[in-house]
């Protein structure tokens, strides 16, 4: 019953998909979760990486029928941090020994942005220079965007492909969004020289267990850096999310899956960096720690100023709103210093699989 486990543990990328497939309903998950997390410890030690999560616009121009700030969302109240207030922030995070910042927003392409997230992106390389990773995670742009956003200081891309279904991805989307499309960014973020990092969401509505098999499969032939994934949460001001039914029981078993998909992903592709994503700590206090006993090895505290985070809820049930960013590291470092794992201060954290290609 468990040489399944053994093989995955003893050898990268070994799996057939009906494998993956038996790993993400492996009846015992304390296994499951166990020989993912050896891996972990063998491929990147007992250590955490930091990316401080800067939120700094929740401005879009698409519509993601699961999101809570698609530009249909009319209830949202919109905001755009200025250049000084990010910089200011990702200073912070440089002072506090985090190693690495992430920028997030909605997507938004045109001259005028791809312009003020490159004048961002200088000023922070100005004092964090390439010991200081940043990885943006701004949607679909052109290619020529990408390379320009890669020389003014960014090292990472994150651009989560949804679901590697492209029948369900329709389903999620309006008529004009394209997987394909999505699917050539990551490799044009490659050919840009970026570390390149992708995901899903676990728990769509019609996802099925051979889709979440397929994703994993799909982050191993498009040889990703790193992975982001997180439990699918509703949010009530969305198509998808507005008759959802959302029950304890549902939000038990979506952390579950969510922590499934972050040790298959472990057991099959080793040595990426996987983050665990704050959706599974608006699931439970502490899922971003099962996250990491389950595999993972990175983790993204907010740090952007508490006045926005209301304004910026992809899913419902967002946590951290209202504790400053002092607070989050105090209390991240004691739970992480918990599990006996120690976070890795003042460093990159690059991806080892990046290292090795
Ligand atoms: N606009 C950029 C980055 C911000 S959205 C982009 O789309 O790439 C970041 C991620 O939030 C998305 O990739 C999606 O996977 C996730 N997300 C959005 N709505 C969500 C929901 N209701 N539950 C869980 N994750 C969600
Ligand atoms: Fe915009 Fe990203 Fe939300 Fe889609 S998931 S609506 S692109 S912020």
């Amino acid at each position: 019953m468990t040489s399944l486990l053994d093989k995955a543990v003893a050898a990268p990328r070994a799996l057939t998909h009906r494998e993956l497939a038996e790993l993400l309903s492996w009846p015992d998950v304390d296994a499951l979760f166990a020989a993912a997390y050896e891996v972990k410890c063998r491929e990147i030690g007992r250590v955490v990486s930091f990316r401080g999560l800067v939120e700094f616009a929740n401005v879009c121009e698409k519509d993601c029928y699961y999101c809570g700030i698609r530009k249909g969302n009319g209830k949202v109240h919109r905001y755009c941090m200025d250049a000084e207030e990010i910089v200011r922030e990702a200073e912070w995070a440089f002072k506090a020994g985090y190693g690495s910042l992430v920028l997030q927003s909605g997507e938004l392409t045109g001259e005028k942005n791809a312009a003020f997230v490159e004048d961002v992106l200088r000023r922070i390389h100005a004092f964090g220079g390439d010991d200081f990773g940043v990885t943006i995670s701004l949607g679909e742009q052109s290619e020529k965007t990408y390379r320009r956003w890669r020389e003014a200081g960014a090292h990472r891309y994150l651009l989560r492909i949804e679901t590697s279904n492209p029948g369900l991805y329709a389903k999620l989307h309006p008529a004009d969004h394209s997987w394909e499309r999505r699917r050539d960014c990551l490799r044009a973020l490659r050919r840009c020289g970026y570390q390149v990092g992708s995901g899903v969401m676990a728990g769509l509505p019609g996802q099925t267990v051979d889709d979440l098999a397929s994703d994993i499969e799909f982050f191993a032939a498009e040889d990703l850096d790193m992975i982001g994934m997180g439990p699918y949460i509703p949010h009530a001001d969305t198509p998808l999310g507005k008759d959802a039914s959302w029950t304890p029981e549902l939000r038990k078993e979506r952390l579950e899956l969510g922590l499934r998909m972050i040790a298959a992903t472990r057991l099959h592709l080793h040595d990426v960096n996987i983050a665990a994503a704050t959706a599974l700590q608006a699931l439970d206090p502490e899922g971003r720690e099962k996250g990491l006993l389950a595999g993972a090895n990175v983790i993204m505290p907010n740090i952007t100023e508490t006045r926005y985070r209301a304004d910026y809820q992809l899913y419902a049930g967002k946590p951290c709103l209202n504790e400053d960013s002092t607070l989050c590291r105090g209390c991240l470092e004691r739970r992480i210093a918990a599990i006996g794992e120690t976070i890795l201060w003042n460093r990159r954290g690059d991806s080892p699989h990046w290292g090795r290609r």
